[in-house]
């Protein structure tokens, strides 16, 4: 795990991300094509609110066959990404400031609290990993993060770039139309988010909670925080403990 550098700029900055550029390091540019130009993300890059720019990592090959991996040293399965065209295609994008993330099933857990410190960048580097990993070296001059998406392994680095960029960008002001809705949503106060539904009143015998068809707001807004903590003790226990701790804490002052 590497965390290099500390910092929570995005609170000191109103909650509003200053990011500018995002860079993706990849052996497989195309990857990105149709998330980086679809839905919310895609209307945000068109509309300039923030820049992505995907880097082909064979471009910075030395030989003929533009070779990007090789033989792990010590032996074992697999190959590993080399060093060389890694270093040169960092230098090539990081200026001054730039943040460089590698994506790795052995780094430092994504939470919204991590999403929201690299929103506070300005400029952040996402390296893709692929085959067995990247050497090691790369991760020893370059790297400030290393970040996993989650217990369990991908085939490559893309995937988690994507889960990346996605949630930073939606700290980025005008990419969600209501800002409101990052504030209440799942994680933000330790707590997962209330189950939420819409017209029509009833499906295929499914009614839908009489309390949200009330109109009676004090109402909706307890029975929804009721759910909130119903559901985070059901389904992530480890959330749950933290969430009553800090409420043990809160009743001591
Ligand atoms: N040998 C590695 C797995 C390599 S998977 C190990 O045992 O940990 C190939 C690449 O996919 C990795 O280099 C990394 O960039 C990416 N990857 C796999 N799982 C990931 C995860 N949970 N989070 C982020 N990246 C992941």
């Amino acid at each position: 795990m590497t965390v290099r550098r500390e910092s929570s700029k995005l609170y000191e900055n109103d909650g509003r991300s200053s990011l500018a550029a995002v860079k993706i390091i990849t052996l497989f540019p195309e990857f990105f094509n149709s998330p980086l130009s679809t839905g919310l993300l895609g209307r945000a890059i068109q509309a300039g609110l923030f820049r992505v720019d995907v880097i082909d990592l064979r471009d910075f090959a030395e030989n003929r066959y533009r070779q990007c991996d090789d033989y792990p040293y010590g032996g074992g399965s697999g190959m590993v990404l080399m060093p060389g065209p890694l270093f040169r295609a960092i230098s090539s994008v990081r200026e001054e400031g730039t943040r460089v993330l590698l994506t790795s099933a052995s780094g430092t857990l994504l939470t919204q609290e991590l999403v929201k410190r690299f929103a506070g960048e300005r400029d952040l580097c996402i390296v893709c990993g692929h085959y067995e990993g990247v050497d090691q070296r790369v991760v020893e001059r370059f790297v400030d993060y290393e970040v996993s998406v989650g217990d369990y392994v991908l085939s490559g680095g893309e995937f988690a770039a994507l889960a990346i960029v996605d949630a930073v960008a939606r700290y980025v002001p005008g990419f969600m139309s209501n800002s409101e809705s990052l504030v209440e949503e799942s994680f933000e106060d330790g707590l997962l988010e209330y189950p939420q539904y819409t017209r029509p009143a009833e499906i295929d015998g499914l009614a839908a909670p009489e309390v949200l068809l009330s109109g009676d707001h004090a109402r909706i807004r307890r029975w929804r925080e009721e759910q909130r903590i119903e559901k985070t003790r059901r389904v992530r226990p480890d959330l749950y403990k933290r969430y009553c701790e800090g409420n043990d804490k809160g009743e001591e002052r």
